[in-house]
């Protein structure tokens, strides 16, 4: 789960990481209290989970009320690269001396950590590390390793962060990692943590981060009470939500074939065989959800999800694939007549098992008589029979 600038700076601010004063406002109203409440000047920032707001004219500063107001009336309107801007963060202005950047992310394919930091942070940053890889450092925090001061000041040394910086930047870090590590973050990301203050006044120079970008571990959502606080007060997809309630893993997409299946991979696999097979047919029929059902796939969780799966009126057929192991294909086959039953649909599903039981399970489907099952045996038949259905081609 990605998270709005404004729920990201609070988890910064909890690992006492400086951060502009800000407050979040949705209207011109809560704009004009907030602004007169922060001050002047502030900046106005379109609270949207994607970056490059700057650029595509979504912070702006305000010198007066009238400003933060007319910004806010630009802003709030607007749809960045296709995300909705579900509010404003109406921040104090810092005076910016410099923006370093640096963030950190899980890096699976060497099991640790990444940072990656450059010197040169802001708005450009992706552009200047094109022309000066050389410019940007890749750090590795180890899983098992305790990452603490002394690691951080050599890191912070390391990424060129100006020598009076060096020790505020070890204790961001250290507390950047924190925040990652407590919070089961993916991605802790500050762009810029910029050196602010008065140029003439020394004492007055320090770091501060001036955006946060988060991403969640959604795995980990059990941990963290669901993180009911982040839940996004714009848009909630309604089977989404269903699925949670039952603690099953589903993503809605936009095609017309239901899938639902066990195991991550054997589902990814079916949504590529109903693509494949939309594509060979010529129909351009595509997966309507992801959905996973999971290693004990009892007869109760097949019938909550094909629940989930009929009640989205864009699918037109239903595409099980299930390989039985510690639940055998029997007991699936029960889950699915039994759902039936409650659901009385008469959509079109195809079903192909393998593993423990599977023809005990398929036996039990074929015997049951219902016009609109389907059985199939294979992977490849079971999704061109079910992308037939969804085109309408066979009835
Ligand atoms: P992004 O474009 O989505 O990454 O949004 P940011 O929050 O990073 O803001 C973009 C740019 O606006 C920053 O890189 C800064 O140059 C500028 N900016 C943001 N906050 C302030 C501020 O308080 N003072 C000044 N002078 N510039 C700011
Ligand atoms: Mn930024």
């Amino acid at each position: 789960m990605d998270l709005y600038e404004y729920q990201a700076r609070e988890l910064l601010e909890e690992q006492g990481i400086p951060t502009p004063k800000a407050i979040f406002a949705q209207n011109s109203h809560e704009v004009a209290e907030a602004a007169d409440q922060i001050g002047y000047p502030n900046v106005i920032k379109a609270q949207v989970k994607i970056g490059h707001r700057g650029q595509a004219g979504g912070v702006k500063l305000a010198k007066t009320r009238d400003e933060s107001i007319l910004a806010s009336e630009d802003i709030l309107p607007m749809t960045i690269h296709k995300h909705k801007v579900s509010g404003v963060l109406v921040a104090e202005a810092k005076n910016i001396l410099h923006e370093y950047y640096v963030s950190i992310s899980v890096d699976r394919s060497s099991r640790d950590f990444d940072v990656l930091a450059t010197a040169n942070g802001g708005t450009e940053v992706e552009e200047i590390a094109k022309e000066h890889p050389e410019s940007v450092k890749r750090l590795h925090i180890d899983a098992l390793d305790d990452f603490d001061l002394e690691a951080a000041t050599k890191m912070a040394e390391s990424i060129g962060f100006y020598h009076a910086d060096v020790d505020q930047a070890a204790q961001i870090l250290l507390k950047m990692w924190r925040c990652f590590k407590e919070n089961d973050a993916t991605l802790v990301e500050i762009n810029p943590l910029a050196k602010i203050g008065d140029p003439d006044d020394e004492s007055s120079k320090s770091l501060c981060a001036l955006d946060a970008k988060i991403s969640l571990d959604d795995n980990a959502s059990f941990r963290h009470d669901g993180w009911k606080r982040f839940t996004d007060p714009i848009y909630v997809d309604p089977y989404e939500q269903k699925a949670r309630e039952h603690g099953l893993h589903y993503v809605h997409l936009k095609g017309s074939v239901g899938v639902i299946g066990n195991g991550a991979g054997l589902v990814m696999s079916s949504l590529d065989a109903v693509s494949g097979a939309g594509e060979d047919q010529g129909t351009n029929v595509k997966p309507a959800n992801f959905l996973d059902i999971g290693g004990g796939a009892s007869a109760e969780v097949m019938s909550n999800s094909l629940g989930i799966v009929l009640s989205d009126p864009q699918v037109e057929s239903v595409l099980i694939n299930v390989y039985g192991g510690i639940t055998s294909c029997e007991q699936v086959a029960k889950g699915i007549l039994e759902a039936l039953d409650e659901l009385g649909s008469s959509k079109p599903i195809v079903v192909r098992f393998d593993g423990n039981a599977a023809a005990e399970g398929l036996n039990i489907l074929a015997q049951a008589g219902r016009a609109n099952l389907h059985v199939a045996q294979t992977m490849e038949e079971a999704a061109q029979q079910a992308a037939r259905f969804a085109a309408k081609e066979v009835r």
